[in-house]
């Protein structure tokens, strides 16, 4: 009965085009008119310049501690994937539904909006959260704010459940991110006199030579319950020049590092920053004087670290009929909930292995299983 509504639900949620780079406001709004008919209010958390949107909605008694169902609204782009089906239309097939975001979570939210009914009937002890974000795929933007308004205007949850897909497993710890962008400024001239100018292109590939040395040394440090078991490193796009007899001026390049949750965070930006100051930079000013390497954050998402309640981790074990925790190496908002000492585990229909590819899937034994285990869950809410 209830997958029906989960399936029903779903195909609304993928219809809207929720990928980063686009206003989720459609989307949030339709969740809030859907709360609406069930007599749920729910808070809407907007971004600066009002594009996008979280929602923060609270079913049952708002005074005592509950458990929240948290997970992002945004999804990756399709630009350059090959896909069979419209990525924003449901499609079934072989016990499959197909489309962007199925995995990569609006089953999740899917799962948890065809509970509310239910929800709603219950005589509910502990209340839900529901904490749905903006930009988690850009560097979890939206996030902070939501957990903000979570932890300030409520009292503190037990638990925090991210949906982000684990094949509903058990996850209790996650590598934390950092992204950059870094920008070069060189001296424009002429190809036919490359000791004229000077040349960001050259300094951008120094830069990511380094990086890599640094990865290499990072392989060394390893955490085996991690797969792979040490910090990655990785350069996601790089721009730079105009054409091929100018000598480039610019040079941008995206990177990231993954690194383990008992890490600093700074480890490898503090590395990557001496070498700029102490090494690169100042060779690149012997040439020209007003050559500059700048070094944004863009991206900062704090690692998941198994220092959890542990009662509250068997609770959800329990529930999930799981008696394993695993670990991920991707990362979720979870730290950032986690950082305001509530407890948050990560368990989510699906699986990572189709996210962000073309012809994202979940099997449909998946919205079953997450919905088996809201039942459970509920339960667990019934009681004092
Ligand atoms: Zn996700």
């Amino acid at each position: 009965m209830e997958s029906t509504n989960s399936k029903i639900i779903l195909e609304k949620l993928i219809n809207f085009n929720s990928t980063s780079s686009e206003s989720n406001l459609d989307l949030i709004l339709f969740i809030q008119s859907y709360l609406e008919s069930y007599k749920i209010k729910s808070e809407i958390i907007f971004n600066e310049e009002k594009t996008k949107a979280n929602l923060h909605a609270i079913i049952g008694p708002s005074e005592k501690p509950g458990v929240v169902l948290s997970g992002h609204t945004d999804v990756v782009p399709v630009d350059g994937q090959k896909w069979d089906t419209d990525p924003f239309k449901l499609s079934e097939k072989a016990n499959k539904l197909f489309g962007r975001g199925t995995a990569d979570m609006k089953s999740f939210l899917a799962v948890a909006l065809a509970m509310v009914p239910v929800m709603v009937k219950k005589n509910l002890k502990k209340p839900i959260h529901l904490a749905f974000s903006y930009d988690e795929e850009v560097g979890c933007l939206g996030a902070p704010s939501l957990v903000d308004h979570i932890s300030k205007y409520s009292i503190k949850p037990l638990v925090v459940i991210v949906g982000e897909p684990t094949n509903m497993e058990i996850v209790n710890s996650h590598k934390g991110v950092m992204g950059f962008m870094t920008s070069l400024t060189g001296l424009e001239g002429h190809s036919s006199a490359p000791e004229k100018g000077l040349n960001t292109i050259i300094y951008a590939s120094k830069l990511i030579n380094f990086i890599n040395t640094l990865y290499e040394e990072e392989k060394l440090n390893k955490n085996p319950i991690f797969d792979p078991p040490y910090t990655t490193i990785h350069i996601g796009t790089i721009q730079g020049g105009s054409a091929l007899n100018i000598i480039p001026k610019k040079c941008s390049f995206v990177w990231e590092y993954r690194y383990l949750p008992d890490q600093e965070s700074n480890n490898i930006i503090d590395k990557f920053n001496s070498y700029v100051t102490e090494t690169l930079l100042p060779e690149m000013k012997v040439v020209y004087k007003d050559a500059n390497i700048s070094t944004r954050q863009i991206a900062h998402v704090p690692p998941l670290k198994s220092s959890n309640d542990t009662e509250i981790e068997n609770l959800i074990m329990k529930l999930a009929k799981s008696n394993t925790v695993k670990t991920v190496s991707y990362g979720t908002e979870g730290g950032i909930f986690q950082k305001k000492d509530i407890p948050t585990i990560v368990c989510g229909p699906g699986s990572i292995d189709q996210a962000h590819k073309a012809n994202e899937f979940i099997k449909i034994t998946e919205i079953e299983k997450c919905e088996k285990f809201l039942i459970q869950l509920l339960g667990f809410l019934e009681q004092d």
